[in-house]
């Protein structure tokens, strides 16, 4: 039986540990004691990353991150009968620190009751919330399992990723030329003109199903007065679809040679780099069906949403590792009205604990 006080509790705890990105080593001390007390080995990886297992045979990994985003500093849950909440000054971090504590709570209440599990390892990884920073250092070589549940999602724990896309950002820089602007603007050439030019020939937003595009930042100009040399543009498209994914970044090419073709004084420069790998779970694969029989058995109804963004299990699928992420019963994750509906919080433990009990007839 998962035990709510203490769920909630632990996740109250985990909550009011300052992490933000780059700053887990409080929470990550926590936790390593946590996980031993639970009769776990527990190592840190060169990067920080906790990795914990009970060196069994064909374990399953269950995984979260220990990283929140800002305002993440002085976290003060608010508990009342249904939800856990801030008072709306911060977030709540349960992305995802819900998922640690559903995964705590699952091996707590097992072996409370005496309850034989699956072999298990455990990841707690760092800076996710930077580009999956942490998952991408993380030392493969210490993990057997070919397996994984990431919880790390929204809503409840029935809702499976179904697939997640490419991310490949870009960065483009403009090399114009500065001149007096009310001197001798005709010997300048506007870094910031041509930027904008760029800007207004792309199709930015959804672009189709499986494809979107961003320009998220501009910089430029130095003062007021002088025709400004330098401009800068950072973007990214995502897209779940590769030849999709090509055909734009073409697309963007193309209007970068059109422009350079026009001001051919000036120099524009880019730089592409794939943050993180497609995938789509194909529901045969073991792990899937794994994961929908025992949500069937815990009467939910599987749902497969495919998402827009990336987590962990895209490393760990380009790592070999099939893993499945699930819903952590956060809701609206990354701002201040950030909460956790308890009966959720709940059902997840539960579906953790179920999902990692040999004896499934609980
Ligand atoms: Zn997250």
């Amino acid at each position: 039986m998962i035990n709510q006080d203490r769920l909630v509790t632990s996740f109250c705890a985990l909550a009011a540990i300052d992490s933000p990105s780059s700053d887990e080593k409080e929470v990550a001390d926590f936790l390593m004691e946590k996980l031993k007390r639970l009769g776990l080995t527990v190592q840190q990886d060169s990067y920080g990353n906790i990795i914990a297992t009970d060196e069994g045979d064909s374990p399953i990994l269950l995984s979260a991150h220990m990283d929140t985003v800002e305002p993440g500093r002085g976290i003060k849950p608010i508990v009342d009968s249904e939800r856990i909440y801030t008072d709306g000054t911060t977030i709540l971090g349960g992305d995802c620190k819900a998922g640690i504590s559903i995964i705590l709570e699952a091996i707590e209440s097992l072996a409370d009751e005496g309850l034989e599990r699956r072999s298990i390892e455990i990841v707690l990884s760092r800076e996710e919330e930077l580009g999956l920073l942490g998952c991408k250092e993380l030392d493969f070589s210490l993990l057997k399992a070919k397996e994984a549940i990431v919880f790390d999602g929204e809503g409840r724990v029935n809702q499976i990723t179904s697939g997640s896309p490419t991310y490949l950002a870009f960065d483009i820089d403009i090399k114009g030329r500065a001149a007096h602007a009310g001197v001798e603007p005709e010997k300048g050439i506007s870094a910031i003109k041509i930027a904008a030019e760029i800007i207004v020939q792309l199709q930015l937003g959804r672009l189709d199903d499986q494809t979107t595009m961003n320009i998220g930042s501009i910089t430029g100009g130095s003062v007021r007065n002088a025709v400004p040399e330098n401009a800068s543009l950072s973007g990214e498209i995502r897209s779940h679809d590769e030849e999709g994914l090509d055909k734009v970044k073409s697309y963007l090419l193309n209007i970068l040679q059109d422009t350079r073709n026009r001001y051919s004084d000036a120099v524009i420069t880019e730089k592409f780099n794939t943050e993180f790998q497609a995938y789509k779970i194909d529901p045969q694969e073991p792990v899937v069906k794994d994961v929908i029989d025992q949500l069937i058995r815990s009467k939910m109804d599987p749902e497969l949403i495919l998402s827009g963004g990336g987590t962990d299990a895209n490393v760990f699928r380009s790592n070999g590792i099939n893993a499945v992420v699930l819903g952590v019963a956060d809701h609206g994750a990354h701002t201040v009205r950030e909460h956790i509906i308890i009966s959720e919080l709940v059902e997840a433990a539960s579906f953790c604990r179920d999902l990692l009990a040999i004896n499934h007839k609980i």
